[in-house]
């Protein structure tokens, strides 16, 4: 599954109202270049009036040296107002760019788990990165210097057409072959960059999980295949850019030889015109240096039409994001009365057709502690995320103090429950940023509380700064238990109801140390927890046990019935015994 591309009208709103938004720089960067090529157009017309002073006789050496005096200062004033407007350009670029990323980044925050998880990330880091990189120089350089092109374009033709207007019909000849030509380009280069830009986002994500998964990769020597897959995503990325580069190969050269011919037309032309004294050589001159000016703007506003069409495509993809579907339609005044869990017939299937969990009935007490124990591929993870509401059942009904969790607010369902992963990430920032994160607002007092209740407050309170000292990549590198106790503080800054404690992936690290156990079990108390164990021991300490065996629940209760039942739990509980398992 690949995320959504938004459609031409709604990225050409976008961009409209991108343009609205920011309507007064942009005129002022517009009015800055214009008044520039406005001073940039004296030199051909002032070298006309000195050729045709000369063959008049008229012309006095004075008269030379103050045209070229005039010249240099035309040119002087042009370069500096070109200055202050590049200047205007680039912080008008930057402005766009941060709104921009910001908005990004809200929707990619608010993008839900489960599509993110199937889109991959490799699509989602081409779009922040490579996309986002894009539309930043389309608008940065893009917007105005097209707009400025334009103006320039028009400004010399109308100066042309006022200097002399027979001769600089000349210069329109080649008009209709650039508009065809540029038509014909366009129909075809916006199909073209949409694939290469999904292109690279293909091959951006075939190699961040290559990187990602480097060691399982190593373990099962799934390299051949791994290079088998990069390969492929080169070559569609090859095959991608060929296709846009043989568009412009032949889209260019017409156009170049476009601009060429002009000139000779209107030397030719005001030459005829001159020999039936319709026009003088000075006039004729001008036209053809005016023409020669028109080359640079005319390849800057065909080159930048180039670059807005990828600009354009990779704003697509970036709004895009904001089409992808809720998974969810949450029932805004949903509010459970108390956080009994209950699960009635519950089926879920990852794809359609392929169910995992098959009709399970479960009754959880409010500050039980269950645990779920099975084989691997039962579907004891697949349970631990539809608890934590990161999917919804397909079939059947889960709920938690008599809402069904799926229907959850996404902000009231982190309330009650909360599934504890490995995600002991640290974020760059203060760790008064990292706990604020589970709640925005606690003030300083409260966080220490949370700190203290994880062990951690003694060597916060040590480093330099406190709560307010920088931690992440630039700032403290905090050791992995310090990490998994910012973590632990941010779930008791959460406090839910109902935890969800995966031991394949959960912060149970058995490397870590002793005192982190102590720790969680702090957290833990007086929640109603689930814990998924891949440990018989964690099942001997729960109040209940659930065996799971192919996404069915086979039996449920205390450790000591199940193991005087002599069922699954107990056959389960004897060979983990005996195996030794029991004293690792
Ligand atoms: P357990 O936690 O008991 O090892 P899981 O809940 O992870 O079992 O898996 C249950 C079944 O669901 C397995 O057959 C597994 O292959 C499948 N499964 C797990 N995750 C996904 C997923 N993201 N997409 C498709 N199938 C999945």
């Amino acid at each position: 599954m690949l995320l959504p591309i938004a459609s031409k009208k709604t990225v050409r709103a976008a961009a409209t109202r991108l343009i609205r938004a920011h309507r007064r720089a942009l005129l002022m960067v517009i009015v800055l270049h214009a008044v520039a090529a406005v001073f940039g157009l004296t030199g051909p017309w002032l070298v006309g009036r000195v050729i045709d002073a000369i063959n008049a006789g008229a012309a006095t050496e004075l008269d030379i040296n103050l045209a070229a005096l005039i010249l240099v200062a035309a040119v002087t004033i042009q370069s500096l107002i070109n200055r202050l407007a590049q200047w205007r350009s680039m912080v008008l670029g930057e402005t766009v760019f941060a709104a921009l990323r910001e908005q990004f980044m809200g929707t990619v925050g608010q993008l839900p788990l489960s599509i993110v998880e199937q889109a991959g990330t490799g699509d989602l880091l081409a779009r922040t990165t490579n996309d986002i990189q894009s539309v930043a120089q389309t608008v940065r350089f893009g917007v105005p210097r097209i707009l400025v092109a334009a103006a320039t374009i028009l400004l010399t033709i109308v100066a042309a057409a006022i200097t002399a207007p027979r001769v600089s019909i000349g210069m329109l000849v080649t008009v209709p072959a650039i508009v065809l030509a540029t038509r014909w380009y366009l129909r075809r280069s916006g199909r073209g960059y949409q694939r290469q830009l999904a292109g690279h986002a293909r091959l951006s994500g075939v190699i961040s999980e290559t990187v990602e998964g480097a060691r399982t990769i190593d373990a099962l020597s799934l390299a051949p295949a791994q290079r088998r897959k990069i390969d492929r995503a080169v070559l569609e990325r090859r095959e991608s850019e060929r296709y846009t580069l043989s568009l412009r190969s032949i889209w260019l050269p017409s156009t170049e030889l476009s601009f060429l011919i002009p000139i000779i037309v209107v030397i030719g032309w005001g030459a005829w015109l001159v020999s039936v004294d319709s026009a003088t050589v000075g006039e004729v001159t001008a036209v053809a240096l005016f023409s020669t000016q028109l080359i640079g703007p005319v390849i800057e506003l065909l080159g930048w039409m180039d670059e807005i069409q990828v600009g354009g495509t990779a704003l697509s993809r970036i709004i895009g994001v904001e089409d992808v579907p809720p998974d969810r339609k949450p029932v805004p005044d949903a509010r459970p009365s108390g956080s009994q869990l209950m699960a009635r017939d519950v089926r879920f299937a990852y794809r359609h057709g392929a169910e995992v969990l098959h009709g399970i009935n479960l009754d959880v007490a409010v500050g039980e502690r269950l645990a779920v124990v099975g084989p691997s591929g039962s579907g004891k993870s697949t349970m631990g995320r539809l608890i934590a509401g990161i999917n919804g059942p397909t079939v059947g009904s889960l709920t938690v103090g008599g809402v069904r969790i799926f229907d959850l607010p996404l902000d009231v369902l982190h309330k009650h429950v909360a599934l504890v992963t490995q995600e002991h990430h640290v974020f760059v920032g203060t760790i008064a940023d990292n706990l604020r994160l589970a709640k925005a607002g606690a003030d300083d007092e409260e966080l220490e509380r949370a700190l203290a209740v994880v062990d951690a407050l003694g060597w916060v309170r040590y480093m330099p700064g406190g709560l307010e000292a920088h931690v992440g990549s630039g700032g403290v590198v905090l050791t992995p238990a310090q990490a998994q106790q910012i973590a632990l503080a941010r779930l008791v800054l959460l406090d839910p109801a109902v935890l969800v404690l995966d031991e394949a992936t959960s912060l149970l690290d058995p490397g870590a140390a002793r005192s982190l156990e102590s720790s969680l079990e702090r957290v833990l108390e007086g929640r109603t927890v689930i814990a998924i164990a891949h440990r018989l021991h964690t099942a001997h300490d729960a109040d209940r046990v659930a065996v799971m065996q192919a996404g069915r629940l086979v039996e449920v209760g205390p450790h000591d019935e199940l193991v005087a039942r002599g069922g699954e739990y107990s056959a389960l509980w004897t060979s983990w015994h005996d195996t030794g398992s029991g004293h690792a």
